[in-house]
C-alpha cells in the first residue's frame, strides 16, 4: 500500500494521514509483539487472554471515537476500522472484540445516550469495562425483530424476561446493550433498548459455544430472570430499540467488512512466503505461473476490499449516507476471506491442512463474516431494497 502522505483533498483511499499511519503501526507492532504469541493456543482453549484485553485498554483501543472527556481517544470510525483489520490480519477473535465495543456499544452509547448515561457508562468504557452486544435469540436472528425477551414497567424497573443467544464478548463484558419489546403486539415498535449491567439481579451469563472459527471470541446465552433494570437505563426512547439496532448495525457491518479483510491479509502474506520457500521440482513453488496467479489474484481481490471497507468507513465518517456501501463492503469482504483463506491452504498444500501451520485457522476464521451481524442474503436484500428502490 502507498504510505505517501498528501494533503487532504481527492486522496487515493488507501493514503492515510500521518496520525493514521502513526495509530495503524501501533496496534500493528502490538498485534506481532503481544497478540501473535497467544494466538495459537487462545484458539485451542477456546478463551481469550484477559491480560491482552488490558493492553487493549491502555492502548487507547477499546473507545476510540469516544470524546477526550470521557476519558476515550476522540478519535474517527475509521480508526476503529483500522484497528479491527489489522488486530485480525493476527487474530480475529481480537477483531471482534474491539469491534464490538467500538462499532456496536460505544456507538449506541455515543449516539443515543443522554448526558448521564454518557457520564455514567463512557468513562468505563474507554478504561476497563469490555461490552456486548445482545439483539439475537434463538428463534430471532435474520428476523431479529422477532424478538420474545420482554420488558415490563413495574414501578421505577422494567423488569425483563427472555434469552439471548450467540452473544460476542459476554464471558468479558460486564455491560451490555440488550434488546427487548415492551409491547409484544406492537411488533417492532416495541423494541426497547437497554442498559443491562453485569451483576443486575436476574441476569446469568449461559453456556458458551464451541465454535469453528473464532474460538476466542466467547460467543454466550443470556438468561434474564426477572432481571431488574432501573428505568434510567432506557437507551435512546421506549419503542426505537429497532433504530438503534438498524443504525448500529449499519456501522458494524464495515467492521465485520474489515475484520475479514485482515484475515485475508493475514493468510495471503503466509501464502506469499510459504510459496517461496517451498521447494518442488528443483525450485520455489512462486516460479511456477500457477501459484504466481493464485497470489495475483488473491492480491486483486484484497485490494478491492479493502477499497471498499475503507470508502464506506470514509463515508460515515464523512456524514454521506453508506448503508449501500457498508453492506456491500461486508458481503464481498466475507466472500474474499473464503476464498483467499481457502487458497492459502492449498498453497500450503498438505502442510496448510494440519493445525501445525497458521492458515487453516484463518479460513476457520472467515466462515463467520458471511453470518453475523446480517447474512450474506440479508446484505444481498439491503443491496438490492436500495439499488432497486423498493
Ligand atoms: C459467532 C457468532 C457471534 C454472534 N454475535 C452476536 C452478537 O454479539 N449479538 C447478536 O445479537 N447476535 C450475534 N450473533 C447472531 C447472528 O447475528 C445471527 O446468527 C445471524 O443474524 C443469523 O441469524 P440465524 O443464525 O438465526 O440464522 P437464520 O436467520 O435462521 O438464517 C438461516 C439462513 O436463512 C437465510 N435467510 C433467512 N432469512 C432470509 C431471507 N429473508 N431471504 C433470504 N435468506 C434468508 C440466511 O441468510 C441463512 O442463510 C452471532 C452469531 C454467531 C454465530
Amino acid at each position: 500500500m502507498p504510505e505517501t502522505v498528501l494533503a487532504a483533498t481527492a486522496l487515493p483511499l488507501t493514503n492515510l494521514s500521518e496520525d493514521e499511519i502513526l495509530f495503524r503501526d501501533n496496534v500493528r507492532q502490538f498485534a506481532e509483539e503481544k497478540l501473535r504469541p497467544l494466538v495459537k493456543e487462545m484458539d485451542e482453549k477456546g478463551i481469550f487472554d484477559r491480560g491482552l484485553i488490558q493492553e487493549f485498554f491502555q492502548l487507547g483501543l477499546m473507545g476510540i471515537e469516544i470524546p477526550e472527556q470521557y476519558g476515550g481517544s476522540s478519535g474517527r470510525f475509521f480508526e476503529a476500522i483500522l484497528a479491527v483489520e489489522e488486530l485480525s490480519r493476527v487474530d480475529a477473535s481480537a477483531g471482534v472484540i474491539v469491534d464490538v465495543q467500538n462499532t456496536l456499544v460505544n456507538n449506541a452509547f455515543l449516539r443515543w445516550g443522554n448526558d448521564e448515561q454518557k457520564r455514567r457508562y463512557l468513562p468505563r468504557m474507554a478504561s476497563d469495562t469490555c461490552g456486548a452486544y445482545a439483539l439475537s435469540e434463538a428463534g430471532s436472528g435474520s428476523d431479529a425483530f422477532a424478538l420474545q425477551t420482554k420488558a415490563e414497567l413495574k414501578g421505577s424497573d422494567y423488569v425483563l424476561n427472555g434469552r439471548k443467544l450467540w452473544i460476542t464478548n459476554s464471558k468479558e463484558a460486564n455491560l451490555f446493550v440488550l434488546f427487548a419489546t415492551v409491547d409484544a403486539s406492537a411488533g417492532y415498535k416495541g423494541i426497547t433498548a437497554f442498559v443491562v449491567e453485569k451483576d443486575f439481579p436476574g441476569f446469568t451469563v449461559g453456556k458458551k459455544e464451541d465454535k469453528l472459527g473464532i474460538r476466542a471470541s466467547s460467543t454466550c446465552e443470556l438468561i434474564l430472570e426477572d432481571c431488574k433494570v432501573p428505568r434510567a437505563n432506557v437507551l435512546g426512547e421506549v419503542g426505537k430499540g429497532y433504530k438503534i439496532a438498524i443504525e448500529t448495525l449499519n456501522e458494524g457491518r464495515i467492521g465485520i467488512g474489515a475484520q475479514m479483510l485482515g484475515v485475508a491479509r493475514g493468510a495471503w502474506e503466509y501464502a506469499c512466503k510459504y510459496a517461496q520457500e517451498r521447494k518442488q521440482f528443483g525450485k520455489a513453488i512462486a516460479e511456477f505461473q500457477g501459484i504466481q496467479f493464485q497470489i495475483a489474484q488473491m492480491g486483486t481481490e484484497i485490494e478491492a476490499a479493502r477499497l471498499m471497507v475503507y470508502n464506506a468507513a470514509r463515508m460515515k465518517d464523512a456524514g454521506i449516507p453508506f448503508v449501500k456501501e457498508a453492506a456491500m463492503a461486508k458481503l464481498f469482504s466475507s466472500q474474499v476471506a473464503e476464498r483467499v483463506t481457502s487458497l492459502a491452504i492449498e498453497i500450503y498444500g498438505g502442510y496448510g491442512f494440519t493445525k501445525d501451520y497458521p492458515v487453516e485457522k484463518y479460513w476457520r476464521d472467515a466462515k463467520i463474516g458471511n453470518i453475523y451481524e446480517g447474512t450474506s442474503n440479508m446484505q444481498l436484500a439491503t443491496i438490492a431494497k436500495l439499488v432497486l428502490g423498493k
